[in-house]
């Protein structure tokens, strides 16, 4: 579902990613963890064409990303991503959050947008919500706005980028709760997230980045139970 070939990217004379290659299959969860500044937000930034790279090639479902004939707001709305911050509109309703882009990007009418929308507000638990706005909601109740918004997009993958690193501790179960119902129903998923749990939950793969570099893709399995490379044990020996 998402391919990436020896991407590597500059920020100036900055390299932030560095021959960049692994892939997601379909249905596949794959967690994306390593230091701080490691590259990962730009890496799955990239996949959703929210950042230009310069050389290398990044298929999704067979469309690729860097080719400048790609319809990318077409492909955008087909990858849901949900950041650290939930980014909803503020002065917009619940309804109208899960809503808009929908009827703006997909082109459906209010009523069919709002089924949908109302259907997966449903699904992460927070029907009663529907008329309140992001400001009366907590973090956590926020965050599963903001994924429910990106599922009402029918995405064929989800990205995830620290979804629960803004959050009160009581607050991120629930998060990871809805993430992990997405991943057992068969979603493709990557997800940048130091819950360590999640991965050994609920991955299939673990990516290890440090300096722009890919240093660890392996099956989860592996990643937890074989002795890694020294930067990955140390990383993990930090959050473990
Ligand atoms: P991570 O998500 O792993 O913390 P990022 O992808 O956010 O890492 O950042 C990787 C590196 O790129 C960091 O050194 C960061 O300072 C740098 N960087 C990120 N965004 C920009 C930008 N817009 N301009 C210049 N440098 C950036
Ligand atoms: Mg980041």
């Amino acid at each position: 579902m998402i391919q990436l070939s020896n991407v590597s990217k500059w920020y100036g004379d900055f390299q932030v990613l560095t021959d960049c290659t692994t892939q997601v299959a379909k249905g596949e969860v794959v967690v994306v963890c390593g230091p701080s500044g490691s590259g990962k937000s730009t890496l799955i930034k990239c996949v959703n064409a929210l950042e230009p790279f310069q050389k290398g090639t990044i298929l999704v479902d067979g469309v690729s990303v860097g080719d400048p004939k790609t319809d990318l707001p077409k492909l955008r709305s087909r990858v849901g991503m949900v950041f650290q911050h939930f980014e909803l509109f503020p002065h917009l309703s619940i309804t109208d959050n899960l809503t808009i882009a929908q009827m703006k990007v997909l082109g459906r009418s209010r009523e069919e947008a709002n089924d949908k929308g109302l259907k997966y507000l449903d699904r992460v638990g927070l029907k009663a919500h529907a008329a309140k706005f992001p400001g009366q909601l907590s973090g956590g109740q926020q965050q599963r706005v903001a994924i429910a918004r990106a599922l009402a997009m029918d995405p064929i993958a989800m990205l995830f980028d620290e979804p629960t690193s803004a959050l009160d501790p009581e607050m991120i179960n629930e998060v990871l709760d809805v993430m992990t119902g997405l991943a057992h129903e068969g979603m493709t998923m990557m997800c940048v997230t130091h819950e360590m749990g999640f991965a050994r939950r609920v991955a299939d793969r673990v990516i290890f980045m440090d300096r722009g570099h890919i240093v660890e893709d392996c099956a989860k399995e592996e990643f937890f139970g074989a002795p890694r490379g020294e930067r990955a044990q140390q990383f993990l020996s930090k959050i473990l």
